[in-house]
């Protein structure tokens, strides 16, 4: 029923100035032919105008016509009146419709009619008799006020979005992602659900922007986002925390859900290409993993604490690994950097996910500490491990594997 007003419609002169962007786009809805026909040559020109002859059509073109920006009503009509029409576009659970301008159109003496309206959230009336000049007056005047709360909403609407995300990943900020993994705790505790947090830093990141330069490394993190992003569920909230560490809040993981996670996370940055020009610049990230498997109240502030005290642990030793335990040590006890022999629950959870490479160097220092292990088989079992044997090859991989990353010996325990 939309259609645009003929040119001779329009013989006055628009008798108010407007700063509109576009002609107003109207409903205009009375069951009487002629008052419809009078109302839609007084609108404003080019208005684009849909016309309809009762309540219920009116409140079905509103639904299907999301352009429609003001509605004309008159209050007594068929099937659904206007009055009826005003509560159902007032209660609406569509924000567009709830907050619509409506004008209604009365006697002009009818104030109880009037008040009525008012009462249930029109905006202004129309007398029957009013002149043309003072319908588009007033059509403009409102048409006017909605474009700039429009506005308004739209710009809260973005200054919300921009306080929520980090300008260089687009990512979820620091600020939101303690709100938003605050709410998934508590929603998963009610649950009874598991929930895991991942801590992500990249390695020896002050030594991309060194080397390669800021821009580069700014390159990097947008690129790292990228690829944690493509690797987790959506229900995971993924932010960046600080300069170049992460986050993930992973509800509805356990312990092992969460491992695989951060296992997945860190072979992809690893395995993927990142670019300076022409040269390929090696990127890793350590991750420290904790998860929350019982239902004990906890705050994301003491998981975070948690998994950045692990992840210090996997920065010691030797980056690009994860660590999901508390090492058992306190972290001042550990030695420096890379020499760390991981203990020999995490070494199997490392070797499970793919990441047998990292363990090798210290295969040597792993088979000693289950010496006592094959002992007691051979006692109380009689499996017959020739430990004399054992001890030797435990020495001769100590004599080449332990002496740094750069010469691992070459046994096949990679999981891929
Ligand atoms: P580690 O492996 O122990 O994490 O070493 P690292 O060099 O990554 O850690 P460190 O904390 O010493 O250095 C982090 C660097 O990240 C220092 C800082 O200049 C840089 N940085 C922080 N924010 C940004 C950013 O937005 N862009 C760029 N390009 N660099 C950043
Ligand atoms: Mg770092
Ligand atoms: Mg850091």
């Amino acid at each position: 029923m939309a259609r645009e007003l003929t040119p001779d419609e329009h013989s006055e002169p628009l008798a108010v100035a407007t700063n509109s962007v576009h002609p107003p786009r109207l409903l205009v809805a009375d069951d009487s032919a002629t008052i419809r026909l009078a109302l839609v040559r007084s609108m404003p020109e080019q208005a684009q105008i849909f016309e309809a002859a009762d309540g219920e059509q009116a409140w079905k073109l509103l639904q299907e016509k999301d352009e429609i920006e003001l509605v004309i009503t008159d209050l007594d009509m068929p099937k659904v009146n206007g009055y009826e029409l005003l509560r159902q576009i007032r209660s609406s659970r569509i924000s567009r419709i709830a907050s619509i301008p409506v004008i209604v159109v009365t006697g002009a003496e009818d104030t109880k009619a009037i008040a009525q309206a008012f009462e249930l959230g029109a905006n202004d009336f129309i007398p029957k008799n009013a002149d043309k000049v003072e319908i588009r007056a007033r059509v403009r005047a409102h048409h006017n006020l909605a474009l700039l709360i429009h506005e308004l909403e739209e710009s809260r609407k973005s200054l919300n979005a921009q306080a929520n995300t980090d300008a260089l990943t687009k990512l979820t900020n620091r600020r939101s992602f303690f709100l938003r993994a605050a709410e998934a705790i508590e929603l998963m505790r009610r649950h009874r659900q598991p929930f895991s947090v991942l801590m992500i830093d990249v390695d020896h990141f002050k030594t991309i922007n060194d080397t390669y330069g800021h821009q580069c490394g700014d390159a990097v993190l947008v690129q790292v986002a990228e690829i944690l992003g493509n690797n987790i569920r959506t229900n995971d909230i993924l932010a960046r925390i600080g300069g170049e560490e992460f986050a993930i809040a992973a509800p509805y993981s356990n312990r092992l859900a969460a491992v695989v996670l951060a296992e997945r996370l860190r072979k992809a940055v690893e395995s993927a290409e990142f670019l300076n020009g022409e040269t390929r610049v090696p990127i890793t990230i350590s991750v420290g993993v904790v998860s929350q498997d019982k239902n004990t109240p906890v705050t994301i502030d003491q998981l975070l604490a948690r998994a950045d005290a692990r992840l210090y642990i996997a920065k010691r030793r030797g980056r690009n690994r994860l660590c999901a335990t508390d090492g058992g040590e306190s972290v001042e006890d550990l030695p420096p950097e890379d020499n760390l022999t991981p203990r020999v629950d995490d070494a199997l959870t490392m070797i499970q996910h793919g990441n047998g490479r990292a363990v090798e160097p210290h295969l040597g220092s792993l088979l000693e500490k289950l010496i006592p292990l094959f002992t007691l088989s051979n006692e109380r079992a009689g499996t017959g491990f020739d430990l004399e044997e054992l001890q030797k090859k435990i020495a001769g991989l100590q004599e080449h594997g332990e002496k740094g990353d750069e010469d691992p010996p070459s046994i096949p325990i990679d999981a891929d």
